[in-house]
């Protein structure tokens, strides 16, 4: 039930949106681990386990491994954003970044081996530093027992992740440093018209990189009788996703976690269900589920979010371009760029050491910044969108289960419990890191969202 992704694309970089979409791929981020949740307060605590309205509720034992562990991952979170920016300005500092360009400019004298040397060293360092707050990760998933995979299988995961991260991103960083050679005035709108398209593959192709990190078979093989279920909410929401293009994804191999997601565009878009989900979930709370992920699409929420990233990202760029001008006359020289650029054009105006590789790290460090802090600008977009995809997802079941209600809240229940999920994340959390609604506010309204009574409809369907 996890982030349609493009919804977090909408103040993303382009760099950036290349990593969440490889990331995307790997298993960290399909999965639906949350980036959830930090201890409430003991007082509150004790009113979670006595509280007859909580409809989100945890075991104690749960609950306490709950509250524990949400407060590693928001730490690991902000942890790691703040890491990833640090890291970057300290070996832009120690004039790491530059020796390292000036390396590459000796092992050739064709520009783009250059190019390609120093970005996919780039990209290779940018994995490792992030490494160990990564395996930090892996331990508490595996010790509160969310993730079940084996320390060889994590780091061939790593290993395949940065392999298709250097495949896609090593063109995409020589693309965008020939844009800022070839205009140096205005390469930041040359960067912005072709992160669009690249967008839209990367959104195609996502799909076909899935099997390289977990089995999947066609849903129908072994769960004939789910997909005649399928088939009647598909009836009623007229989306077009024909039993062969439903997967099923040996997801149990790594985690215990349920999860469900839309994936794809055109000729690839499929939806795809956690197996998880099917040996843990009632054939009802799948067709919620299965509601959900079907409105995403039904309610275009990735041509949506789509639109919004291009405005986003528009002035995204617009700004960091004007950013990492200043971070370079203010500190390119202390950081050796000085004798680095390799501008053929005239760059009277702005920063000439930009047109270096040197300079596009500066430019993907000024992004990164940014990316960080609007963080809740695009989580509050696609909490928007998840919201309204749960809204649909009860309605499209009503008439197909006895009770959408129950149903829904059940479902919420099972979610929140496979991941750990905290019942009372700190409102300020839930606001800066959460790209879904908490489980406690989702599975609230679903308790409450009743429109058939008294003969009404919902919002999206008219029975
Ligand atoms: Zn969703």
């Amino acid at each position: 039930m996890r982030i349609r992704r493009f919804v977090r694309l909408i103040v993303c970089s382009a760099p950036l949106l290349v990593g969440a979409l490889l990331a995307g791929m790997s298993p960290q981020m399909l999965a639906a681990q949350s980036t959830d949740t930090p201890a409430a307060p003991a007082l509150k605590r004790a009113v979670v386990l006595t509280s007859p309205q909580q409809a989100y509720s945890l075991p104690p034992d749960k609950l306490v491994k709950a509250i524990s562990i949400s407060r590693i991952r928001n730490i690991l979170n902000i942890a790691g954003s703040v890491w990833s920016i640090v890291f970057v300005w300290l070996l832009l500092a120690t004039r790491a970044w530059a020796a390292l360009e000036r390396w590459t400019q000796r092992i050739s004298n064709r520009r783009w081996i250059q190019g390609a040397a120093f970005f996919a060293a780039y990209l290779i360092i940018d994995a490792l530093a992030g490494l160990p707050l990564d395996w930090i990760g892996q331990h508490y998933e595996r010790s509160y027992g969310i993730s079940v995979q084996e320390w060889g299988g994590w780091l061939g995961d790593v290993g395949k992740t940065l392999g298709l991260t250097i495949a896609i991103g090593v063109p995409i960083l020589l693309l965008f440093n020939w844009i800022v050679r070839r205009w140096p005035r205005r390469y930041w709108l040359g960067i912005w018209a072709v992160t669009l398209p690249i967008l839209a593959v990367l959104s195609f192709i996502e799909p076909l990189v899935v099997p390289l990190f977990f089995k999947q078979e066609p849903l129908a093989k072994n769960h004939a009788a789910l997909v005649a279920k399928l088939e009647t909410v598909v009836a009623r929401t007229g989306i077009d996703i024909p039993p062969d293009r439903m997967y099923l994804l040996e997801a149990s191999a790594k985690y215990t976690g349920i999860n469900a997601f839309v994936a794809g565009m055109g000729a690839t878009k499929r939806y795809v269900m956690w197996d998880t989900a099917t040996d843990q979930l009632p054939d009802d709370e799948v067709l919620f589920v299965f509601g959900h992920e079907s409105g995403h699409y039904v309610l275009h929420h990735i041509p949506k979010g789509f639109a919004l990233s291009a405005v986003g990202l528009f002035f995204l760029y617009w700004m960091c371009a004007a950013f990492a001008a200043w971070i370079v006359r203010r500190f390119g020289a202390r950081w050796g760029m000085s004798e680095l650029h390799t501008a053929d054009k005239d760059f009277s105006v702005g920063a000439p050491q930009l047109s270096s590789r040197t300079g596009l790290v500066v430019l993907l460090f000024s992004i990164s910044i940014a990316s960080f802090l609007l963080q809740p600008v695009s989580n509050a977009v696609s909490r928007h969108f998840e919201h309204q995809a749960d809204v649909f997802g009860q309605e499209a079941i009503h008439g197909i289960v006895p009770d959408p209600q129950k149903t829904a809240v059940a479902a919420f229940n099972a979610l929140g419990q496979s991941w750990l999920e905290d019942p009372n994340p700190n409102p300020f959390i839930e606001f800066w890191l959460y790209d879904h609604p908490s489980t406690q506010h989702r599975a609230e309204f679903a308790l409450h969202y009743d429109p058939w009574v008294n003969g009404g409809h919902g919002e999206f369907f008219k029975n």
